[in-house]
């Protein structure tokens, strides 16, 4: 009788095993997939700064095989200045080109380092983009047809 007591003790015994075999296993993955991921995320990183790093360099003569993409960050770089600049001008002030300053753009000189402002010209209409409507397609009705 004691017998059987002890097979059963020993078959929960081994679930048992079993189970905390299968829990450290899925915490000693969770862990190393938590610390890939931070691996991951510093390369991340990394790639940005190294990147960063070479278009500031090496913009002007980077290697052919990642010029675009150098170009291209060189491109979006200007076109946010553009875009930052024009919203300046909508709330009617003009960066100093020497010290950064926003200063009105009515102003002569920058307030903050005493520059003389350079103005751009004034901002330029919205390019109007409407296509032309005014052709009339070939199988048009037209008004003599009745
Ligand atoms: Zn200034």
């Amino acid at each position: 009788m004691s017998d059987i007591f002890d097979k059963i003790g020993q078959t929960f015994s081994d679930i048992g095993d079993s189970v905390s075999e299968k829990s450290k296993y899925v915490a000693e993955t969770a862990k190393l997939n938590a610390k890939i991921l931070q691996e991951k995320s510093s390369i991340g990183s990394n790639y940005s700064d190294i990147g960063r790093y070479y278009v500031e360099h090496f913009s002007d003569n980077a290697d052919p095989g990642i010029s675009d993409k150098v170009l291209a960050v060189v491109k979006s770089k200007e076109l946010i200045c553009e875009m930052e600049s024009k919203i300046l001008a909508l709330k009617g002030y003009v960066k100093c080109t020497a010290c950064g300053a926003n200063v009105p753009f009515e102003d002569k000189f920058c307030g903050k380092c005493g520059a003389l402002l350079e103005k751009p010209a004034a901002p330029a209409p919205e390019e109007d983009i409407t296509p032309n409507v005014s052709v009339v397609p070939d199988d048009a009705p037209s008004d003599d047809k009745v």
